[in-house]
């Protein structure tokens, strides 16, 4: 079959099927060294598109060698115009923002709602980073010792490694590549090989943009390619958001050569709701928690824990908001579901139905079905928002991450027994609680063990606002004021100007 077989999908007719995506090294597309290809799939349709460049151990040499070339020309560029070129790159994503949501909903089935919304942060978060990046500043020091004076530098680290997961690829990876270029580091970014094209029309806006040659390379490929890219010799951090499995993994590598790392992982997020919650509104986050980017979130709310007083009541406004859901075609901005990114992952999380029909205590309370029919198609690899009351402390349902909309119902007694519950999980990336006493959110705030805390809300973000996990969820913070600090040494230097002691 020649490539040309392949038809132009009716829904996405600026994207040519039979495009052959490269890597993006030192300023210009490089091919394969071995010549490698795969493709991506459109998970609504199941059909293939594009065939993109299988990274090899070579082409990751390549990358890291261009990326070394550049770093001292732009690590010595001033910052000022390392701002400017960050404005500009700002603005030109803003044009793209339809481009760039289209091509994500393309390669992993999120709806187009979400991926707008998402895109469109971008240009903000460049900015702030730009004035991050222009206010950073190292200090002068009181001296401490005779004769001497000492003051602090910023430094940039060097070559950053990124790699990036699928369910929300330019978002997590500006969180990665805008600091770390602001700083005056160079990168080789790995995206997920379920999410490259977007990354890679990413990279070639930067380099509109100005951002020079070597600066950011992108280097497309699986888990092969990210673990030679973590190996490398010549790399001086990693970047990385993704499975806790992988993250172990990676941190493992990094240990070898004490390199820095950046590692935010998986969660199995908290939602309790407490006897005098505004169920109002905890009901509908709730719902949102669970289902939003189909379940497909680290920071999902898959473990509603509700007071017993209220728990009836709960249950029965959830299955009514559920009920309204409306799954289908990604690319409908009514649809709230589409389908999940792939069929591995689709096999992965339809597989907790059998999970669940094997634990003893884990009953079903909502959903369960899974098949294209959902989503009133003949294609689409669609999961129904599934809700099972799971009283079992080592149900698999309860304690694992499924990156679904699958969610645990858990009932409890005291503020002391939910708050034990929710800290019980190994991950701790977010937690959230629905509550009007204020004695209460003052000490359950305090108690849980995660990196952020919701109280009466889900899901709220802020760029200046930091995200990052407690326990196996990961180590470091993104976003908020800190985030370049995350790609800066600090170096002290000493002055001595007087006769020696
Ligand atoms: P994944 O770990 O399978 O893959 C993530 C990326 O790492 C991909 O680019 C993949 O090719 C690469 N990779 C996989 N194994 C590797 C290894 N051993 N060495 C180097 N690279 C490797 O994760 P995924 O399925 O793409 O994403 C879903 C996971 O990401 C979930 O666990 C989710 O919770 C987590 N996540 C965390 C956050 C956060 O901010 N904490 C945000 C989004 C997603």
């Amino acid at each position: 079959m020649t490539a040309a077989a392949f038809q132009v999908s009716t829904r996405f007719p600026e994207i040519d099927p039979n495009t052959q995506y490269q890597h993006f090294i030192a300023g210009v597309a490089a091919t394969p060294s071995d010549g490698k290809t795969f493709r991506c799939l459109d998970p609504y349709e199941e059909t293939e598109w594009g065939f993109v460049a299988l990274g090899s151990a070579a082409d990751v040499d390549q990358a890291v060698r261009a990326a070394r070339a550049a770093f001292p020309d732009w690590a010595n560029t001033p910052i000022a115009a390392r701002a400017e070129i960050m404005r500009v790159f700002a603005n030109l994503i803003r044009e793209h923002v339809e481009e760039l949501a289209r091509l994500q909903v393309h390669e992993n089935g999120k709806t187009i709602t979400e991926m707008r919304g998402v895109t469109s942060m971008l240009p903000a978060l460049a900015d702030y980073v730009r004035h991050l990046a222009i206010n950073d500043h190292g200090a002068a020091l009181q001296p401490t010792a005779p004769g001497h004076d000492a003051w602090t530098r910023p430094e940039p680290i060097g070559v950053i490694a990124a790699i990036a997961p699928w369910n929300n690829p330019l978002l997590l990876l500006s969180w990665k590549l805008f600091p770390a270029i602001a700083a005056g580091n160079t990168i080789v970014v790995k995206p997920s090989e379920v999410t490259p094209v977007s990354t890679l029309r990413l990279a070639q806006l930067a380099h509109q943009a100005g951002v020079p040659a070597g600066v950011i390379n992108v280097v497309t490929g699986g888990r092969e390619t990210g673990q030679a890219l973590v190996n490398h010799p010549d790399i001086d951090k990693v970047a990385f958001t993704g499975s806790t499995g992988a993250g172990i993994q990676i941190a493992k590598a990094a240990a070898n050569r004490v390199l820095r790392t950046t590692l935010e992982l998986g969660g199995k997020g908290p939602q309790i709701v407490f006897p005098e919650a505004d169920l109002s509104r905890a009901i509908p986050s709730l719902v949102a928690g669970l289902i939003s980017g189909t379940g497909q979130a680290c920071n999902a709310g898959s473990r509603l824990l509700v007071h017993e007083s209220v728990y009836d009541e709960v249950l029965a406004g959830l299955r009514a908001a559920l009920e309204k859901v409306v799954i289908g075609d990604p690319l409908d901005p009514k649809v709230q579901i589409g389908p999940l990114a792939s069929r591995p992952h689709y096999e992965k999380v339809t597989g907790y139905f059998a999970i669940a029909e094997q634990e003893q205590e884990t009953t079903l309370l909502y959903g369960g079905h899974s098949g294209a029919a959902l989503g009133g198609g003949k294609t689409g690899l669609f999961v129904e928002p599934t809700v099972y009351a799971t009283p079992e402390r080592t149900s698999r349902v309860r304690c694992e991450e499924i990156f679904g909309p699958i969610g645990s119902l858990i009932r409890f007694g005291s503020e002391q027994e939910a708050i034990a519950i929710s800290n019980e999980s190994e991950f701790g990336l977010v937690s959230g609680f629905w509550s009007q006493d204020v004695d209460r959110i003052a000490r359950v705030s305090k108690a849980l063990r995660t990196g952020v805390v919701w109280v009466n809300t889900w899901r709220a973000f802020g760029l200046n606002v930091p995200f990052g996990g407690y326990k196996l969820s990961g180590i470091g913070r993104e976003l908020g004021p800190d985030m370049i600090r995350e790609y800066t040494e600090t170096k002290a230097i000493w002055l001595g100007h007087g006769p020696l002691a």
